[in-house]
């Protein structure tokens, strides 16, 4: 909750820095300025950093001034990783960073090269070239500033293109920081705020955002436009397309941001645009059905129903960093009630930990703790829920039709959640799909 609010607050004073950095160069006149961002499978060998390149110039051609945003080449950074914890299990994380970033510099700079090639005055930047400050958080630092000056006086200089290394950034002590597992797309929205770009492009390996994975069922169709609400629902609730915090901070601060392949032909119409709701024409009443495939469900049993109960499991999960996503409260019967959540497979064993030393603790009191690992949770997303009634009830009569049991329920004002034995996830998907007619356009 803390570091919410404290990282809130930073991105705030980012902003208002940002704000008056380009007040400062009005002065100067400049071509209208494109963020492209380009992901590890775009640039994962030489052929497709020099196609990358390819897509930059022509939009160089086109009159606009760039910055590319790197990633590391596809399988780099596991590749890092594994050289990190090979060396030492226990690592400082200042130097984890260190060796974790250098992926992008590579690409940073064989990108600006291949522009070079193309007669496009191009230079790279690494994080602290710029210099891009972060929060000393190491493989989880948060922009506070992204100053303008260096690269603003190169473009006033005849530079077209300036390159930037993705992921990374530089802490008040002077270290290299990263920003988490596939922290590019954030710089890439956090470069397009700063500098006011018309737009944010990502290059990535599929050509938009899907109404649903298209592996699990052939009827799912691209989106031409998705609202950012709707995007942060899908990208919390596993489709792995951007990272959610790019979206968060693209719908902050209203960066227009499109999702296309850098595999395909592409032109102004390509992909799908991230925007604000009021900009999307097509009325819908839910965009995308998600899946999250790794879920267990947990319940504690007659658990001691008081005031303060709920702050008392939920407390040392968090401290345990368990991610706990649907909370159910039973009624009580005589004093004790059972408490169920969800959390990913892989945190059960933690969660079991903590909640037995908070019972040896004597600050809990429960008589069973029981998990079920095999589930998987079903989400309809959709902004039109807000003005139309009756999507929960249609929901479970899908499911009911196809004999699939619901185990929790979860509403928010755009989503209903559902958590159902993880063997019957493809069907519930495919079936959603199909009854909210989410092949057709609207
Ligand atoms: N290379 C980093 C990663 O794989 C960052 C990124 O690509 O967005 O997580
Ligand atoms: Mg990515």
């Amino acid at each position: 909750m803390g570091g919410g609010a404290r990282g809130a607050l930073l991105l705030l004073c980012a902003v208002l820095r940002m704000k008056r950095l380009n007040c400062g160069s009005l002065g100067t006149k400049r071509m209208p300025l494109l963020v492209m961002k380009f992901g590890g499978t775009s640039v994962g060998d030489l052929a497709r950093i020099r196609n990358a390149a390819t897509k930059v110039k022509s939009e160089v051609d086109r009159g606009f001034d760039v910055i590319v945003i790197v990633s590391a080449m596809s399988g780099k950074t596991n590749e890092l990783v594994g050289w990190v914890n090979a060396t030492s299990a226990l690592y400082d994380a200042r130097e984890y960073d260190a060796v974790v970033a250098s992926g992008e510099n590579v690409t940073a700079g064989l990108m600006a090269l291949a522009l070079q090639e193309m007669d496009v005055p191009a230079r790279s930047w690494q994080g602290w070239q710029v210099p891009i400050q972060t929060t000393s958080a190491h493989s989880a630092a948060r922009f506070v500033d992204i100053p303008r000056a260096n690269i603003d006086q190169k473009f006033d200089q005849g530079m077209k293109v300036a390159v930037v290394a993705g992921f990374q950034g530089l802490s008040p002590e002077g270290r290299i920081t990263t920003l988490g597992r596939g922290g590019s797309d954030t710089t890439a929205v956090a470069f397009a705020a700063a500098f006011d770009a018309e737009r944010c492009d990502i290059y990535t390996d599929v050509d938009g955002i899907y109404t649903t994975d298209p592996r699990i069922t052939t009827k799912a169709r691209k989106l031409d436009h998705i609202a950012y609400e709707e995007m942060l629902e899908l990208a919390s609730l596993g489709a792995k397309v951007l990272q959610t915090r790019s979206v968060e901070l693209a719908m902050r601060y209203k960066v227009r941001l499109r999702v296309l392949s850098s595999f395909d032909e592409t032109d102004e119409t390509s992909g799908t645009l991230v925007c604000d709701e009021e900009d999307i024409m097509e009325s819908r009443v839910v965009s995308g059905v998600a899946y999250s495939r790794d879920e267990a469900k947990m319940t504690l049993q007659a658990v001691a129903d008081r005031p303060g109960i709920a702050a008392a499991i939920f407390g040392p999960l968090a401290e345990a960093g368990v991610n706990v996503d649907m909370i159910v409260q039973n009624i009580s019967e005589d004093g004790h009630t059972d408490m169920t959540f969800s959390c990913p497979t892989d945190q059960v064993l933690r969660a079991e930990t903590a909640l037995n030393a908070a019972r040896d603790r004597g600050d809990i009191e429960f008589q069973g703790l029981v998990a079920d690992r095999d589930v998987a949770k079903v989400s309809v997303v959709g902004i039109g829920m807000r003005s139309h009634a009756g999507v929960a009830a249609k929901m479970f009569k899908v499911l009911a039709a196809e004999g699939i049991n619901i185990k929790v329920i979860t509403t928010s004002e755009i989503k209903i959640s559902v958590l159902i034995d993880r063997k019957y996830m493809e069907l519930a998907v495919q079936a959603l799909h199909d009854a909210f007619d989410m092949d057709k356009a609207a």
